[in-house]
């Protein structure tokens, strides 16, 4: 990408030297002078705006003020010592504080000088104030250098590297330096028929704009190039994966629709799939009957009709002469999988068996040896499931449910289950956001069933707080009245796990309280018990024994209640969108109107009250996704934390979606026009992969 001399080491750079170079390194990692040019800034001041003292508010980030400095003390003993300086505009009057080079600043800013101070307002004792300013001279002199530079570049520095002379100017002046001695050695890296026909500029003119803006429009051109070749470089890598599987391994056929496919559709299926779940099954058909291995990601809400779609496919698979099998993160879901398939397929058909970590040694034996003589057709089970031990006779597809409690190696162990790998599909209740989706999972195909069965009714949501407790137990006592259950649900306090069961504990006899015996059964279900007593304590409740389940989020995954047709989320605004959205999908599975009471205490910070109204507002789950995305941003959502993939260094995926979108577009049509990109016009690409690829197989050995 970059040629000969920007490998060089940095501690070589004009101005850098050895010391500065380890700053560089432990601080920001940056090693090589083209580093150093990726080093964007993270936002840009408008020098060109002013403000008045009588303007300031404590949500400015940096704001620059013309003033007079009209006194100047030290105050504080040895320690504490510091300079005030009184600075007045014509609209008021602010302190400027320096706690370091005291010594400095006493001799050089003059009481009566007019400045242009720059920096932070902050708030205080009645007044606002800029700790260590950057001050200039007014009028500002343009010098030759700086040019007529309105934006000024900020960029990420850190205590260390400001003590170390390396704050964001120094930064800039080095990249300058950079630029200027090696402008002609940085070269293009994408095709100039894809800069062409998407209207990018070049990497030189990006660089040199994303660093020293002529203009807002330059500036605007040079982040949309540079954000632009990072998602292209990113889908470049993910598309060319999934492309070279696609070469290496061959896929077992599915080749026709059987006989327990279509007496399964025909005669035994209780209701019409909707058209969702129809056009996921044609996807599967499809993706199975192509002789390549399958690696398929379905997301679809909860109560969407996933499990009707993966029992289609695993019969689709034994009706090809092979075994299916699937695997869920928890026991209790394993074994609520079990149960809902063997009731979707009324005991016939098909051998369906359940292996969990609970399963005797007695039957674990059996079991072991009817998957290898292929007695069992379809296989439920925990990771149980991936021990070595257990071994198929001919495995064909592998259903793995809420995929981000699997890792990847599990996922490689399932794959040497046969020899020609099974086709793999991976359902998800957590609905992500299509941009994170696509760089996420972005070498697996995604199908979405974004409908859901009919004649559900959607369920009520109601944000309540404390002081209409009273309504809520009403409320709660008449639905149990009509025979209804209720969940009430306590957030987990990270920090400790005594804190959760006591505030559990506190809560539960708050409850006994309001709901005495012997009329309400409650049963309670934590994280620190034991295995057996939750089974117990939830069984309870899945046979209507008890009414009420009070529980932290450990029913989050899994328990099908169709009588249950209440979620009390206490302490509501402690969750995050999507937790509250995965526990409110608790309810409304059965035939009765369902409720989700959000009950919070009166202060809410903004985001929070903005997640809570979401909820009340919308019972889509994509919607809410996204909604979350724009909260927390993409390192926050669930399972991408581990992934590298999102250390963006411009791009945003919250923002840029329109500009992912084309760089994947441009990647598929990439590689569906030249899939071994031999084309002259592709070899930039051919070269940066086969690079790439070296790398990574290198990397395997050592
Ligand atoms: P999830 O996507 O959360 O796994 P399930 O597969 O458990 O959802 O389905 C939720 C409920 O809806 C189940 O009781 C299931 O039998 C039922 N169901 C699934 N598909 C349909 C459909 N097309 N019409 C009516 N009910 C359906
Ligand atoms: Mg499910």
């Amino acid at each position: 990408m970059f040629a000969n001399n920007l490998i060089t080491s940095i501690e070589y750079l004009k101005g850098v030297g050895p010391k500065k170079a380890v700053l560089l390194q432990k601080e920001l990692g940056i090693f090589y002078l083209h580093q150093l040019l990726n080093h964007y800034p993270f936002r840009y001041i408008d020098k060109t705006r002013f403000y008045k003292i009588r303007e300031l508010s404590e949500e400015m980030p940096l704001v620059q003020i013309i003033g007079k400095i009209t006194s100047k003390e030290t105050l504080g003993d040895k320690f504490k010592k510091r300079i005030v300086a009184k600075f007045t505009d014509d609209s008021g009057s602010m302190e400027l504080v320096w706690f370091q080079s005291l010594k400095w600043v006493d001799e050089n800013i003059k009481v009566g000088s007019t400045y242009i101070a720059f920096g932070k307002p902050t708030f205080f004792n009645n007044g606002f104030s800029i700790a260590h300013p950057e001050l200039e001279n007014y009028p500002r002199v343009e010098n030759a250098a700086s040019g007529n530079i309105t934006l000024q570049p900020v960029y990420h520095s850190t205590e260390k590297l400001k003590k170390g002379f390396l704050d964001s100017k120094a930064i800039q002046k080095l990249i300058a330096t950079v630029l200027n001695a090696h402008f002609n050695e940085i070269q293009e890296n994408i095709p100039a028929y894809i800069l062409e026909k998407y209207h990018l500029i070049s990497k030189k003119d990006a660089l040199i704009h994303i660093h020293f803006p002529s203009s807002v429009n330059a500036l605007q051109h040079a982040e949309r190039r540079l954000k632009f070749e990072e998602l292209f470089f990113i889908q470049l890598q993910l598309l060319n994966t999934k492309q070279i599987r696609n070469l290496k391994f061959k896929g077992s056929m599915f080749e026709k629709v059987g006989d327990k496919v279509s007496t399964f559709y025909n005669e035994i299926l209780p209701f019409e799939l909707t058209n969702a779940q129809k056009r996921v099954i044609k996807e599967i058909r499809i993706d199975t009957n192509k002789g390549v291995q399958m690696n398929r990601l379905v997301q679809g809400d909860v109560g969407s009709g996933k499990t009707a779609v993966a029992l289609m496919s695993m019969l689709l698979a034994n009706d090809n002469g092979f075994q299916a099998c699937m695997m869920a993160p928890t026991e209790i879901l394993a074994q609520q999988h079990f149960a809902s398939i063997n009731e979707l397929l009324k005991g016939k058909l098909v051998n369906v068996a359940l292996l969990t970590g609970s399963t005797t040694k007695k039957t674990r034996t059996t079991l072991h040896q009817q998957l290898e003589n292929g007695e069992i057709d379809i296989l439920i089970g925990t990771h149980a499931l991936i021990e070595d031990k257990v071994v198929f006779k001919n495995l064909g597809l592998v259903v793995i449910d809420e995929q981000h409690r699997f890792g990847v190696e599990q996922r490689a162990k399932l794959w040497r289950k046969n020899n020609i790998p099974p086709h793999i599909l991976v359902m998800t209740a957590t609905p992500i956001p299509r941009t994170l989706a696509m760089t996420l999972y972005g070498d697996l195909d995604v199908s979405v069933i974004d409908e859901m069965p009919v004649g559900r009714k959607p369920i009520e949501t109601k944000h309540l707080f404390e002081n209409q407790r009273l309504q809520l137990i009403g409320f709660m006592r008449s639905e149990i009245a009509k025979g209804r259950q209720v969940y009430i649900v306590y957030p987990l306090i990270k920090e400790s796990e005594k804190l959760d069961l006591l505030n559990l504990e506190t809560g539960i006899e708050q409850i006994r309280h309001d709901f005495p015996l012997p009329e309400f059964q409650i049963s309670i279900v934590h994280g620190q018990m034991p295995a057996k007593d939750k089974q117990f304590e939830m069984q309870q409740f899945v046979e209507g024994k008890t009414q009420i389940m009070v529980a932290t989020t450990v029913i989050e995954v899994g328990v099908n209640v169709p009588n249950a047709s209440i979620m009390v989320i206490e302490n509501a605004e402690r969750f995050g969108l999507s937790q509250l959205h995965q526990l409110r999908g608790r309810v409304g599975r059965g035939a009765e109107q369902s409720y989700c009471i959000l009950m919070s205490g009166s202060k809410l910070s903004p985001t929070g009250k903005t997640r809570l109204n979401t909820m009340v507002k919308t019972n889509n789950g994509f919607e809410i996704s996204e909604i979350d995305l724009q909260l927390r941003g993409p390192g926050d959502i669930s399972g991408t934390q581990q992934s590298g993939i999102l250390d963006l260094k411009i791009a945003d995926l919250t923002k840029d979606q329109n500009i992912l979108q084309e760089a994947r577009k441009t990647v598929i049509e990439l590689f569906e026009e030249d899939p071994k990109l031999e084309a002259d016009k592709n070899n930039l690409l051919k070269i940066y992969l086969d690079k790439r690829n070296q790398g990574i197989s290198l990397g395997k050995i050592s």
